[in-house]
Order: C-alpha cells, then sequence, then structure tokens
C-alpha cells in the first residue's frame, strides 16, 4: 500500500484525489488549507472548456488542453454535473484580428479541433447583440462551459466514497524527507507518506520552496474582475464570445453559464500579493473593453461582481515534473488558463506519465458511485409531484429567485462533502445566486442549517471567516 498526499482541493487536486482512489493499492490523503473545496481559482474564473486551439505548439497547455476538453463531457455525464457544449466565437474587428483569426485557424487544424472562419452576416443570425465592429469570426464548436465548483465536489464526495481521507481546515506548513518518503507537518498534525503531488495553486511556489534547495518557477498573481448579469438578461448571450487574442490574454469575454446568467470579464492584472477583491477602475475596464465585442449591454441587470487570481507562471506554460531532488514529489506550478480546461488531462498525465502507477498498480474492481443530487426544477410535474408526496420537503421552496426546495438544501448538507455554511450550500444549490442575492433566501438557509447541524443561530457560519449574523449585520 501506498500513501499518497494530495496538496489543494481545487479543481486540479480534486481530479487527483478521483483518479488516486480508482487504485487498489493506493490510499489518498488530500490537504486543503480552506473549510471547503474549491475556494481559491478554480471558483472564480470563467468556467469554459477552452477547445485547444489556443496555447502554443509544443506546450505542455497544448497537449493537455485538448486532452482535457475531450474527457470533460463524459465526466460530467457520470458525475451528474452541468456540461454544455455552446460553441465559442472568436472575434475580429480589424484586418490585424483577422490574420489572428487565420493563424488559430491553422493551429486548430493542425490540432484535429473542429474551427470554421464565418462572416459577420451568419455570425449575427446567432448572435444578434454583436458589436458592429466585428468583421470575421472563428467558430469553435467544441467550446464548452461548466460549473467548476460543482465538478470539484462531485470528484471529492465520489472519491470520499472510495476511501479518500479529506482534511479540510489543514494547511500544509513543511515537508520533511524521511527514511521512507515524506513527513507532512500541517497546522493540525504530522503525517507520513509515500508520494506528494503539489496542487496548491497560487500556493505552490510555497510549497515548492519547502521542498527544493533552488527556485523552480515562480507565480504571480493575475487578477480577473467579473461582472455577473441575471438569468433575465438572456436570451442576450447564446456562445462564449471572445475577442481575437492578444499578447495580454484572451481579453474580455461574454460567457453564458450554465445556470442562464452572463459573466462579462475577465481583466488581466498583474498583482504583488493575492487579491480577490473587486475594483471600480477594474470594472469600469469590463465595461470598456466588453464593448469591443458587444452592444447595448444590460447593465440595469447586474446582479454581482468577483474576482479570481490567476497562478501566472514565468514560463507562459504549466510546469508539471517530479521533483529531481526529492522523488515522489510532483510539482504541479503555474496552473493558470487553460487549466479548468486541462484538469482531468493533468491529472491522468501525473498519474500515467510521471507516476507510471498502471505499470504496478491495479484498478478497483468496484468503484463506488454517488447518487447524483436531486435538482427538482429539472423534473416534470409529474415527478415534482409523486416526489413532494413522498418526502413533503421537496414542495417547500425556500429560495424563489432559483427555484429551490428545502429538501434540496437539506440534502446538501448531509451528503459526504456536505455543505456546513450558508456559502457552502449557495455554492452546491444556489440559493442566494439569484436577483435577490440572498435577501429573501438567507435566512431561511440558516435556519436549515441550525436545525440539521443541531446549532444555535448565532453558530451558524456565513462562510468560513465570518457568522451568519454577524455578516448579516455588516452588509445592513
Ligand atoms: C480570472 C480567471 C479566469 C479563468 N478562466 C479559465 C477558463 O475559462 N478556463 C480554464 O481552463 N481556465 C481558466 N482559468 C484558470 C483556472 O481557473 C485555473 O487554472 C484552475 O482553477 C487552477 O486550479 P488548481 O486546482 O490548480 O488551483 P486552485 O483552485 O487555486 O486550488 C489550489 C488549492 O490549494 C489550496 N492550498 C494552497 N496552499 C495550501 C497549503 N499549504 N495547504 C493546504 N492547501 C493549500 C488552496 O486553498 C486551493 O484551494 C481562469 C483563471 C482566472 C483567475
Amino acid at each position: 500500500m501506498k500513501t499518497i498526499a494530495v496538496i489543494g482541493a481545487g479543481i486540479v487536486g480534486s481530479f487527483l484525489a478521483y483518479d488516486l482512489t480508482q487504485y487498489e493499492e493506493v490510499e489518498v490523503i488530500l490537504f486543503e488549507k480552506h473549510g471547503d473545496v474549491a475556494q481559491e481559482t478554480s471558483k472564480a474564473n470563467s468556467a469554459i472548456v477552452h477547445a485547444g486551439y489556443d496555447p502554443v505548439d509544443g506546450t505542455l497547455k497544448a497537449k493537455l488542453n485538448k486532452r482535457g476538453a475531450k474527457m470533460y463531457q463524459n465526466i460530467c455525464k457520470q458525475l451528474g454535473c452541468g456540461y454544455q457544449a455552446c460553441g465559442g466565437y472568436v472575434l475580429a474587428s480589424n484586418e490585424e484580428e483577422v490574420e489572428i483569426l487565420q493563424e488559430l485557424y491553422a493551429r486548430g487544424k493542425k490540432r484535429g479541433i473542429t474551427v470554421e472562419i464565418k462572416e459577420r452576416e451568419e455570425v449575427v443570425k446567432n448572435e444578434k447583440n454583436l458589436s458592429k465592429h466585428i468583421r470575421k469570426a472563428l467558430w469553435v464548436p467544441d467550446t464548452a462551459i461548466i460549473t467548476p465548483w460543482e465538478v470539484c465536489e462531485a470528484l471529492v464526495e465520489e472519491a470520499l466514497w472510495n476511501g479518500l481521507q479529506l482534511h479540510l481546515h489543514e494547511e500544509v506548513l513543511d515537508i520533511k524527507a524521511c527514511e521512507k518518503g515524506y513527513v507532512i507537518r500541517s497546522d493540525k498534525g504530522q503525517y507520513s507518506v509515500d508520494m506528494l503531488v503539489n496542487a496548491a495553486g497560487l500556493g505552490a511556489q510555497k510549497i515548492m520552496e519547502m521542498v527544493e534547495a533552488e527556485s523552480l518557477f515562480t507565480i504571480t498573481p493575475k487578477r480577473g474582475q467579473y461582472y455577473v448579469l441575471a438569468k433575465r438578461s438572456q436570451p442576450y448571450v447564446s456562445h462564449v464570445l471572445y475577442p481575437a487574442p492578444s499578447k495580454a490574454g484572451k481579453g474580455v469575454l461574454a460567457v453564458p453559464t450554465i445556470h442562464g446568467n452572463i459573466l462579462l470579464g475577465p481583466t488581466s492584472e498583474v498583482l504583488k500579493k493575492v487579491d480577490n477583491a473587486t475594483t471600480t477602475s477594474g470594472l469600469q475596464e469590463v465595461q470598456e473593453k466588453v464593448e469591443k465585442i458587444i452592444q447595448h449591454v444590460p447593465y440595469q441587470e447586474v446582479i454581482h461582481s468577483y474576482s479570481g487570481c490567476r497562478p501566472t507562471g514565468n514560463n507562459n506554460d504549466f510546469y508539471i515534473e517530479e521533483s529531481r531532488r526529492c522523488k515522489g514529489i510532483f510539482h504541479l506550478g503555474c496552473i493558470d488558463s487553460p487549466g479548468l480546461a486541462s484538469a482531468p488531462a493533468i491529472s491522468e498525465y501525473v498519474i500515467v506519465e510521471l507516476m507510471k502507477l498502471p505499470l504496478t498498480f491495479h484498478k478497483k474492481k468496484h468503484i463506488v458511485h454517488r447518487q447524483k443530487p436531486l435538482i427538482m426544477r429539472n423534473l416534470s410535474e409529474t415527478k415534482q409531484q409523486a416526489l413532494i408526496q413522498k418526502h413533503p420537503g421537496y414542495g417547500h421552496i425556500v429560495c424563489y429567485c432559483e427555484q429551490i426546495s428545502e429538501q434540496e438544501v437539506v440534502d446538501c448538507i448531509h451528503r459526504k462533502c456536505g455543505a456546513h455554511s450558508i456559502a457552502g450550500v449557495k455554492m452546491r444549490v444556489r440559493p442566494g445566486m439569484g436577483k435577490c442575492q440572498g435577501g429573501y433566501c438567507e435566512v431561511e438557509i440558516a435556519k436549515l442549517l441550525a436545525r440539521e447541524l443541531q446549532i444555535p443561530l448565532h453558530e451558524v457560519q456565513y462562510d468560513e471567516d465570518s457568522y451568519y449574523e454577524v455578516a448579516k449585520e455588516g452588509r445592513r
């Protein structure tokens, strides 16, 4: 039996935990410093499974993005997570940008990715609010959207059913070599492990520096800010709309979400340290830049803004290697975009090509699958009525904006990777994601958490840093 530790429960660490727990001879420990999965970069991004035409030839990004994009649909189906192949247009408004489209077209073709150049007239039939400056577009039908935190939570839940030891609220502080492998010291204890995967996202450089004599990569946080538009602004944008990319990156996009909202963003701001605030100037930049691709933006429908930081590396590629100094330690550094799209392939690459586990270890004969969460609003009326007869809690709506029943909230609290705060419930079943942003339903969710966790209301957490009642006062 080998014990493998994974540091970080973002999308990459979650895929690793899921894949590694499928092996008979492996014990997996997943360390996450936050109180829930997907609390850093994996929860604050554009949620796009890019098809893989964009990364430069010969990079790990090119190889793993294309492979990851191919893997997602099946994985999401198997886990019961949303996946929508909505397709994407890369838009050009001048001759220089049309040339960029031609390059991307050639790159896509060479990689076997379906791409087509479209004239404005064809695109505008599908996207009515296209900026009048757009002349041509690269059509990429395999561009897809997912809900990243839903995938993380599902992967970790499934891994828990298959033996994962999940250590939330536990920060890895130090790693030392010992006779048989490594000793990990966290803020809660010490663990002996045979192998270790550094999937710590923005914290990967710090983990690398715990074990290496010299620096292997440096990470700079690059912030991206977004607006979120309410569902009722649809049908405003139906596909992922990208401007033609530049040296600065993919630019400011318009992206539909699985749940019917629209994201406008992100910015690309180099920071000295991680800061997930949104700023007036950042959001103003989103407004200015998005008008390059779309017009008549319904800003009256903005319900929220957020930001996330990319762990940008010094080499414009992922750094994924086994440590030369400490065999059995694998660094996954600089996993910025397209890290989400590449995540299943990153995990596969580490396990198959670097660890070479399939050569000596066996896949479990019986993998336990989680019961997929039941989403009332997706059922037919007959099915809803039958369910309400059996469990009246499904008939009690607690969030009107998103049509969520009491029983769906109760279920998400008691699942293996269950919610234990208002933010955790919001992430899993969406109360508070609608137009009222929790104004009406938050108190209901707080009461349900208190009842189900058997704690007084004043002990209900809003998120891992604050209590519900204190956070509520602060927002008044
Ligand atoms: C604005 C923006 C837009 C993006 N859009 C896209 C997109 O549309 N498509 C795409 O493919 N990619 C996109 N990306 C990139 C993508 O989001 C990231 O590549 C991906 O989420 C990285 O996942 P991760 O698991 O490596 O890191 P993270 O999600 O950051 O997870 C790392 C985890 O490690 C934990 N951790 C760190 N240190 C420790 C420690 N010492 N002990 C315990 N735990 C620790 C952290 O708490 C964190 O939860 C975007 C990124 C940003 C910021």
